[in-house]
């Protein structure tokens, strides 16, 4: 029996999970929406698209960790498109960058609009407005932490009009935003600027203010009517193995935090990074600026040994990776730099580290040793000199757990003058001693539910890395929302739920740019190796027209090809017209599928799929497979009845009050 069509009626979770873009983002920005605005030229509302749902648009448009682009079904065809990149190009125009808080009042309207769901926004209202909404219960709410997840939550809260204190320990605020993310990957006039947009809505900031040490929690619980805790994962984890105690071995976040804070930190010579992730990257990356701090100017003698090493080099023009090699060993050895190895347990495939962020550390002369597991840290006179690794055999058990196999006696001994380790960080929750009705999961971490935040004790919420684990700043950012927004209707007295707002548009003279199936993604330019040195922001981001041509290259999942079989006279027109073949027409007899397709046969014919096929009444269904098609429309347009239209769908989530 030849094998039938499992065919899906598509809902409107089908529809919005059309759009995979926004489904994978946490804070579901409409980045099709943004990214086909841009191909138009309408950078403006581009921006407003952005930065709607997303307080922090800005930072996100240099480092957000882009799980839109994961998402993305152009990566199918070739490379996602350049999501987080474009966001850039536009929050550069018209976001904190551009000295403006928000572009338009339009703009701020609709952020308005977005976080007061259901409330009305009655007159064209700023932010700052909004924030002292009149006719609302004001609640008083303290949010500790004033990383991603407490600025989240306090920009929401101020807008939904309640007074927020924000208490950070650290000086200055942002969390990982400033003492983590070195400064070449963000700018520090932006963050500052992000962070003020904030401010600007009446939040407080309590800096150096640790709970646990200047104020009590119990004090917060007592003064407030509900406390957010986000307070991340500041401790960096230890190697339990002979030697992690020397001097020398430095934690990656706290070698970090020193250098981002402006202090230098002497590593010696030769640096060694222990672990495969994007926080080991960026210790690799920022020691080797350590080291380049000591720049000097080039005497004559280098110069010319460097222009005879030049000159003798051949570097095949095709040829990137080698290209970027050599200007990268031009760079450390005209600089005088000492060396900086990333050791990491995983292969070369099973790095966790993100694409751009190993080869960017390769470009700049980090030598990454995949397939090595530390075994003991060595010393001299209670100083590092050298780490001894074994060989790795597995990192990942069968049933996927990190369980890493070490092949017996294959001990390698690495000279080095520190040691980073960059294996995890773990939350410090010193400050919640003795308070019992606070779930602590056996991770170490605080238990809260998914939906809202809300821990197991009554009016304290908490969301971002201290309740999930390392993670990206949006999915923190999005935490701090949703509990802005649970902790709104703790205070309004409501019920919060879920809703889905969705336009559908017809798109009467749909076309799709041209060539756009065959654009490749350009890499974002980047500062030259040499010239990679101190703070100088890396990415320095695509001018307009690349940008334009880089959003040309969205496969605009949010149109869909709407068939009216009423209309459809079986001609076959539309099948043979697709360059893709994702349409077909095909006897009911063929299909099968779940209990809706059954009703919507049997509200049709009056049969069901298994009644159709024994009356032999003869039907047909048109199928789609959406995965291939790249709406280039011509189906609707070799229709000559008119059945196919080509339409927009588009959806906005909200939080609101029932
Ligand atoms: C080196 C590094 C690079 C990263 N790069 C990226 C990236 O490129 N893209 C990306 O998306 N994500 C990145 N991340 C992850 C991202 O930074 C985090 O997921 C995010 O910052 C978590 O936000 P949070 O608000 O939960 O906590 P945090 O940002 O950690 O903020 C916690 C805040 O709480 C304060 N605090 C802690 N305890 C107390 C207390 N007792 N009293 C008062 N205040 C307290 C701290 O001082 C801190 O300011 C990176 C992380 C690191 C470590």
């Amino acid at each position: 029996m030849s094998e039938k069509y499992h065919v899906y009626v598509p809902d409107l979770e089908y529809y919005k999970n059309q759009i995979k873009c926004q489904v994978g983002c946490p804070v579901r920005t409409d980045a099709r929406g943004y990214v086909t605005a841009i191909a138009r030229g309408a950078l403006e509302e581009a921006y407003r698209i952005a930065r709607t749902p997303n307080p922090l648009a800005s930072i996100c448009g240099r480092v957000c960790n882009a799980p839109c682009e994961t998402a993305c079904r152009r990566g199918d065809i070739d490379e996602p498109v350049a999501i987080r990149p474009l966001k850039r190009v536009v929050t550069e125009r018209f976001g904190v960058e551009s000295g403006l808080p928000l572009a338009s009042l339009e703009a701020e309207m609709e952020v308005g609009a977005e976080i007061l769901g259901n409330l009305t926004v009655r007159s064209r209202r700023t932010l700052v407005e909004l924030a002292q909404t009149p006719g609302r219960k004001r609640g008083k709410v303290a949010v500790i932490g004033s990383g991603p997840a407490g600025l989240g939550c306090a920009h929401d809260l101020a807008v939904l009009g309640h007074e927020v204190t924000i208490f950070d320990a650290a000086p200055y605020p942002g969390g990982m935003l400033r003492t983590g993310i070195p400064l070449y990957r963000l700018d520090r006039t932006l963050l500052d600027r992000e962070i003020q947009s904030v401010i600007d809505l009446g939040v407080e900031l309590r800096m150096n203010t640790a709970i646990g040490r200047d104020v009590t929690f119990q004090q917060l619980r007592e003064e407030y009517d509900a406390v957010f805790i986000a307070t991340g994962l500041g401790e960096g984890r230890s190697l339990r193995i002979p030697g992690a105690d020397l001097d020398g071995v430095l934690k990656a976040v706290d070698f970090l935090l020193n250098v981002n804070m402006g202090y230098k930190v002497d590593l010696g010579q030769k640096v060694i990074v222990i672990g495969g992730g994007n926080v080991a990257a960026d210790a690799a990356r920022m020691a080797l600026r350590q080291q380049l701090a000591g720049d000097r100017p080039l005497t004559e003698a280098e110069v010319l040994e460097l222009e005879r090493e030049a000159a003798s080099v051949e570097t095949p023009a095709e040829d990137e990776s080698l290209h970027a090699a050599v200007d990268a060993a031009r760079t450390a050895r005209r600089l005088g730099v000492a060396e900086v190895h990333m050791i990491a347990l995983e292969s070369w495939e099973e790095l966790p580290a993100s694409e751009i962020e190993i080869e960017e550390s390769l470009e700049e002369g980090v030598q990454i040793h995949p397939g090595y597991g530390p075994h003991r840290i060595l010393g001299k006179n209670g100083k590092v000199v050298g780490l001894e690794t074994l060989d790795v055999l597995s990192v990942f058990d069968e049933d996927g757990r990190f369980n890493p196999k070490f092949k017996p006696n294959s001990e390698k001994v690495w000279d080095c003058d520190t040691v980073i380790l960059a294996i995890g960080q773990a939350a410090d929750l010193r400050f919640l001693e003795g308070e019992e009705d606070i779930e602590i999961s056996p991770r170490g971490l605080i238990v809260a539910d998914p939906q809202t935040g809300a821990t197991t004790a009554k009016g304290v919420y908490a969301g971002g890395d201290v309740v999930y684990g390392p993670r990206i700043l949006i999915e923190a950012v999005r935490d701090g929302q949703r509990s802005a927004r649970a902790i709104d209707g703790q205070i309004q007295q409501k019920r919060v739920e879920r809703r889905t707002r969705v336009v559908w548009t017809e798109r009467k003279n749909h076309t799709m740019p041209e060539g756009y199936t065959k654009r490749p993604r350009s890499r974002v330019p980047t500062l030259p190796v040499d010239r990679r040195i101190g703070i100088a922001e890396v990415e320095v981001g695509y001018d307009l027209d690349e940008a334009v041509a880089q959003a040309e290259r969205c496969l605009n999942c949010g149109v869909n090809t709407v068939f009216d079989g009423t209309k459809c006279i079986l001609c076959n027109a539309c099948v043979d017209v697709c360059p893709w073949d994702c349409l077909k027409i095909v006897s009911l007899t063929d299909i099968e599928g779940d209990e809706t397709l059954n009703a919507v046969v049997k509200r049709t014919y009056g049969y069901d799929l298994t009644e159709l096929a024994e009356q032999g009444v003869p039907a047909a269904a048109m199928l789609k497979d959406d995965d291939l098609c790249t709406r280039c429309g011509l189906c609707a347009k070799r229709c000559p009845t008119g059945a196919i239209t080509m339409e927009t769908f588009s959806f906005t989530e909200q939080l609101v009050y029932v």
